[in-house]
């Protein structure tokens, strides 16, 4: 009767400007493409959001 559940989680991948470290986390509301974000976790730069997408998974 019920098919599997699938349920899409959104990511946001982040890169910093200055060294280019991405990180990799959740995506929060207010999120945009491009927009500068959080602050680099390994050097003193600005990171911004270089790619949002969703996942998939199977319940
Ligand atoms: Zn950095």
């Amino acid at each position: 009767m019920f098919s599997k559940q699938k349920i899409t989680i959104a990511y946001t991948v982040e890169k910093c400007i200055k060294c280019g470290m991405k990180r990799k986390r959740k995506f929060v509301n207010g999120d945009v493409l491009f927009a500068e974000s959080s602050k680099c976790t390994s050097c003193d730069g600005m990171a911004s959001i270089e790619k949002i997408f969703g996942e998939i998974l199977e319940k």
